[in-house]
């Protein structure tokens, strides 16, 4: 019997894990097979977000309807991500874990770490005001956006050359589509393709983690490490369940089995953007999220939408505060929502950028800087988790929104021919 993909990928996420624990730092010569699947993937995105945009907006030929699916989108990101932050600060403040942390702990890590936290804060310094950032995103040559992969000047051109496209005449507009339908086609047989080897590309990922920080690291800031791990378990469990529940009609469990291939690969690779295509295909295949909502929403989601982010923004400013004997006030707390939110729509979503715009997030309520240090040890494993919490957030807001644009197919769980629908090993590539 062969294994369903997310099993494998789970089983090599696992053995990879014991692997590192055994081995040790050694393992780490497998980690190119790591680095082979994430370029891989990568390699897809860029033209599967530029093409599927294109002809989503294309196709959708009815200006009104992006207008309102933007405004659902965006307007579930930013309650998310909201909630995600309060949470986060909810529970830093019942469990103060940075009141608890030995000083003689806190001295060894500010010392061992500072270096790293230099680097960060100084990342920071270049970091544009908010009118720059909003101009940042209309780009002066979209062929170098392209080639950058600068993902939020690459979505703007492909609406604004969509929405250009339904105003057209049609003999112009047909060779672009079928050009954008061909694009769209091969890239979608590139990330089965690829996905044939996730799980190799996961197991030596996480072995190389594992091998290189030990689990051991996270028992140093247990406390601060489990709040957050808590807070993302809650919001991952709590509300997007409910939100795709009430407002997307969907059974959670068939949500959560559906993305499950995303969210391992969201936890191995640390990357949102990375992730994309496999999110992008879970959604429309597993969890039948139309086309068109799927290639608005998820991109976008990718690249504005981290409330796993913005969870551990919340509770690392309010544990960091209390290990310096800070207590924020409440109107401190509101202002690290605002920021964080607003930091968290700025990132990219690559690997430990939640880290540098955390720094954003110390300096405007008056935090010091140099208390990333304290944190920067169980990072890379706090960023796995988020970026998993992060993709699920962009997942949940495709169902809900296609939902509500009457989008969503019902997927049925075994297809008629007996067979699992998608995503089995057995997927005809
Ligand atoms: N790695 C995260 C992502 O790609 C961003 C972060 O929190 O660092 O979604």
């Amino acid at each position: 019997m062969r294994l369903k993909l997310h099993t494998q990928i789970l089983l090599g996420l696992v053995l990879g894990a014991v692997a590192g624990v055994l081995i040790g730092p050694p393992i780490a010569v497998i980690k190119p097979i790591g680095d082979a699947f994430i370029k891989l993937i990568t390699m897809i995105v860029v033209p599967l977000v530029f093409a599927s945009i294109l002809l989503g907006v294309a196709s959708l030929g009815d200006l009104a309807k992006l207008g309102r699916i933007g405004i659902k989108t965006i307007g579930y990101y930013l309650a998310t991500t909201s909630i995600a932050i309060t949470i986060g600060l909810v529970l830093a403040n019942i469990v103060k874990p940075g009141s608890r942390l030995d000083p003689t702990i806190k001295d060894r890590l500010l010392t061992d770490f500072s270096g790293a936290a230099e680097v960060n804060i100084e990342r920071l310094g270049d970091k544009p005001g908010v009118i720059d950032t909003l101009l940042d995103i209309i780009p002066t040559n979209p062929v170098e956006s392209l080639a950058q992969a600068n993902m939020l000047q690459v979505i703007f051109f492909a609406l604004i050359l969509g929405v250009v496209l339904t105003q057209l005449d049609k003999k112009h507009v047909t060779p672009i589509v079928a050009l954008a339908e061909g694009i769209n086609e091969a890239m979608i047989k590139l990330v089965h393709l690829v996905m044939k080897i996730a799980p190799y590309g996961v197991f030596a990922l996480i072995a190389a983690i594992v091998g290189q920080y030990g689990i051991g690291i996270l028992q140093t800031l247990f406390v601060y490490s489990a709040v957050v791990v808590v807070g993302l378990i809650i919001h991952g469990g709590v509300i997007y369940p409910t939100a795709v529940r009430f407002l997307g009609g969907m059974n959670p469990i068939h949500f959560f089995k559906g993305i499950a291939p995303a969210q391992l690969v969201a936890f191995s690779t640390s990357s949102s953007n990375v992730t994309l295509p496999v999110t992008m295909e879970c959604a429309e295949e597993n969890l039948g999220v139309g086309d068109e909502v799927s290639a608005f929403v998820l991109p976008l989601g990718a690249t504005i939408n981290m409330d796993g982010t913005a969870l551990y923004q919340g509770a690392a400013t309010i544990f960091i505060g209390q290990v310096y004997g800070l207590e924020l006030s409440i109107t401190q707390q509101l202002l690290v929502v605002l920021t964080a939110t607003l930091a968290s729509i700025g990132a990219a979503g690559v690997p430990g950028v939640g880290m540098i715009t955390l720094a954003l997030v110390l300096r405007t309520v008056g935090i010091p800087l140099e208390g990333i240090a304290l944190i920067l040890g169980v990072d890379r494993i706090l960023d796995m988790c988020r970026t998993a919490v992060n993709v699920t957030g962009d997942s949940s807001c495709a169902v809900v929104v296609a939902a509500s644009e009457g989008d969503l197919a019902t997927i049925p769980p075994v297809a008629p021919g007996g067979e699992e629908p998608v995503w089995t090993s057995e997927t005809k590539v």
